[in-house]
């Protein structure tokens, strides 16, 4: 597909943008709106390489975004920037999730679509921004087409979706959502040690604002978040969108293996308490468990103390993240890793504490609005067939916020399955049928 060319008009860079944007005036902004309305695929384009460099690492060319770190305000700029430049009312809320409003926010029923913007470490370039770029872009088509709004339209940026710097997915969700405490959230630390209300403060942002915020969740009428698939089952159909049925339950265990630290050069096999040994018998268990109960557990992440590569460590602390399509699956996989740990442990003398540090129930995404959906996608000019609808173990805010909002999501193909690396990538095509598929659907709910 050729698209139009990129439309300088109203064009920001993401680092410094803020600065930019704030100060233009509100005729600039309409100025830069009406400019962009060329259509969802130049818009996309434009933002997609304006977005593209934010937070990107030199060596391993996948994304550092953290929550409330340099790279993920840079991307914060970027997206009021985008908002101020189609002259949508910006707001960021007590949780620090950012909102573009069009339309009166507090009128209720709002139709609103986003995702996020941070990364895990290193992760690729759409998971997230591919939701939030799209929304955009979505917008601009809706206005090409001349689209009436009859409900108000919002798009939103979730803060610190990955958990990538304090361990818990979805922290901005959660909190507006009441799904997790504001105390649980100020214990919350980073691998330096250093709180969520601390990094909140630095970044500019009141820690102790934060907390539930059911006033503003009860004004959305319908959430719908577009996400690259993490998977290849659209590859495997042959299909660019699909819809999301549900979200398996998934969660987070810490194993910590406490051993005794000891000369790798002088302690005897025979003498030795190596947590390590424990932890690899663990890491093998899980494996074995997950191909049993036809579910997915991994050990992705491990510190150990004292980290020397000459001495037997005296602590191995592991995470376990597993998911599995029902309850009763992930419950037996979680079981059995934590059996054979056990096991293990008592036979070579390491002493073992096992800990759920987060875990979200199987999501159902609300019926009545996933088959409005297909109804439109399917409704369109040369749809010749109903578009898949599948299920995902990946977690996501449009998860988190179905339990008090109305919430769909769409998937765009991903011909690799690849995510949270480099290599995660959708065709250009695929996310242009992408930003159309979100335009219909936003027009067939918020329009007349
Ligand atoms: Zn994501």
């Amino acid at each position: 597909m050729s698209l139009p060319p990129a439309n300088a008009n109203g064009a920001v860079n993401g680092v410094g943008a803020e600065d930019r944007a704030a100060s233009g005036t509100a005729t600039e902004g309409r100025t830069a709106a009406e400019g962009r309305a060329q259509g969802g695929s130049a818009s996309f384009q434009d933002m997609w390489r304006e977005l593209l460099p934010v937070g990107r690492h030199q060596d391993s060319g996948g994304y550092r975004r953290y929550a409330w770190t340099g790279a993920d305000a840079d991307c914060r700029a970027w997206f009021r920037a985008q908002a101020e430049a189609r002259g949508l009312s910006y707001e960021v809320d007590r949780n620090g999730n950012q909102w573009a409003w069009l339309g009166d926010p507090l009128a209720g029923d709002a139709v609103v679509a986003g995702s996020h913007l941070d990364s895990v470490p290193d992760g690729g370039a759409f998971d997230g921004p591919l939701g939030v770029v799209s929304s955009f872009a979505a917008l601009d088509e809706l206005r090409r087409r001349g689209a009436e709004f009859t409900r108000p339209l919002a798009i939103g940026n979730f803060g610190d979706e990955e958990g990538a710097r304090f361990g818990l997915a979805c922290v901005g969700s959660r909190l507006a959502a009441g799904q997790l405490t504001v105390e649980a959230a100020h214990r919350l630390r980073d691998g330096d040690g250093i709180t969520l209300p601390q990094a909140m403060e630095a970044a500019g942002y009141d820690p102790d604002a934060i907390g539930p915020d059911p006033e503003r969740l009860a004004r959305i009428g319908a959430f719908v978040e577009l996400h690259v698939e993490q998977g290849r089952a659209l590859d495997l159909t042959g299909d660019p969108v699909g819809i999301a049925s549900a979200i398996w339950p998934h969660g987070r265990w810490r194993f910590d293996f406490r051993g005794e630290a000891n000369h790798a050069g002088t302690t005897r096999l025979a003498d030795r308490r190596d947590p390590m040994l424990t932890y690899a018998e663990t890491v093998l268990a899980a494996r074995r468990e997950a191909e049993l109960a036809g579910a997915l557990a991994t050990f992705g992440k491990i510190s150990v103390e004292p980290n020397g590569v000459n001495a037997i460590p005296s602590l191995v602390r592991g995470w376990l993240d597993s998911r599995a399509a029902d309850q009763a699956a992930l419950d037996a996989v979680v079981s059995g890793v934590e059996r054979a740990a056990r096991e293990h442990a008592e036979r070579a003398g390491i002493d073992l504490d096992v800990v759920r540090e987060s875990f979200t129930p199987v999501v159902e995404f609300e019926h009545a609005l996933r088959d409005e959906l297909g109804r439109i996608l399917a409704g369109r000019d040369g749809a010749d067939r109903a578009v898949p609808v599948l299920g995902t173990g990946a977690g996501h805010d449009a998860g988190i916020l179905s339990a008090s909002v109305p919430t769909a999501m769409l998937f765009v193909r991903n011909p690799t399955g690849i995510s949270h690396s480099p290599a995660e990538h959708a065709g250009e095509d695929d996310c242009v049928a992408g930003v159309i598929a979100l335009a219909d659907v936003l027009e067939g709910l918020a329009c007349s």
